[in-house]
């Protein structure tokens, strides 16, 4: 049975329950519009614990002016529909005041991994994630947290706020869910018209033109950045960056790298897309 709590407190309470009952807890918080990509970190989560809960809240501190928080898709029916045809054990959807009453004044703001890639379009951004987080896994408690590589970049800065944090939450990041030519699954891909949706695959013929360089023995970062860049250029009216980084420190790397993070945003008319791939450890996309 999946139950659905709107206030922290009863949220915090069912996840003290359930560790009382010497239950794991499962962590997958989500902004909803969910799609096979979220689903997979509810099977990753059941997979690990007995009991799993999703948050369902769309995060106003995450959203810049200008960008799409008033159009971001919101269906709760049809999310909570998934969630029930999972097992999901409880799902959690605050409204905004619920998160953020009046007087609300805390930020949490990591330093250098928030600085490249999404920190540098999106300014604000990370510190909405790192605080509605952090107020997620305090509100959890001890629990095993599932997040996408799809955001590779946050799931790096998350793992690190809980480590320096000292929270006690074990950070796990689970693999890109691509549709069957390859884009990644997004509740933004529903923005997409015909014509775009044709063109978003510029992105993954970028990655995998990285990924079959390397796998031919291509290590020069600029190289495999530019193979990527081209088709991405090709496709996209506008590229936010395409970025060839450290896996782990996220800025470029000064020697031959045993591992490549291909990072990538880029704009289809009013549509913003990310993905990447990271070479020498993940499958060609
Ligand atoms: P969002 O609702 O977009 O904030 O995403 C919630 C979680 O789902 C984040 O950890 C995302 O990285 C993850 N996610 C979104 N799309 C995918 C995907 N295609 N594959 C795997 N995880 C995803």
């Amino acid at each position: 049975m999946t139950t659905v709590v709107r206030k922290p407190a009863e949220f915090r309470r069912a996840c003290d329950d359930a560790r009382a009952d010497a239950r794991s807890v499962g962590l997958v918080p989500t902004m909803g519009a969910l799609h096979d990509g979220h689903l997979s970190l509810v099977e990753a989560a059941k997979i690990r614990t007995d009991f799993v809960a999703v948050t369902i809240f769309v995060n106003p501190l995450q959203f810049g002016a200008g960008e799409d928080l008033d159009r971001y898709p919101r269906n709760f029916e049809d999310d909570l529909a998934g969630c029930r045809k999972r097992g999901v054990d409880l799902v959690f959807a605050p409204a905004p005041n619920a998160m953020y009453p009046a007087q609300f004044q805390t930020n949490v703001s990591i330093g250098d991994l928030a600085t490249p890639l999404e920190g540098e379009c999106r300014p604000a951004h990370f510190d909405g994630v790192t605080t509605v987080v952090a107020k997620l896994f305090n509100l959890t408690g001890p629990c095993t947290a599932m997040f996408g590589r799809k955001d590779y970049q946050q799931w790096k800065i998350l793992a690190r706020m809980a480590r320096d944090l000292d929270m006690p939450v074990e950070v796990v990041g689970c693999p890109i869910v691509r549709e069957l030519d390859g884009l990644a699954l997004s509740s933004r891909n529903r923005y997409l018209s015909d014509t775009e949706r044709a063109r978003a695959l510029g992105i993954v013929s970028g990655l995998r033109a990285a990924h079959d360089a390397w796998a031919e023995g291509e290590r020069h970062p600029d190289a495999l950045r530019s193979l990527a860049a081209k088709q991405v250029q090709a496709g996209f009216d506008r590229v936010d960056y395409v970025a060839a980084v450290d896996p782990d420190t996220l800025v470029p790397p000064t020697e031959a790298p045993s591992g490549l993070l291909i990072a990538v945003a880029a704009h289809l008319g009013t549509t913003r897309l990310i993905d990447n791939v990271v070479l020498g450890a993940d499958p060609r996309p």
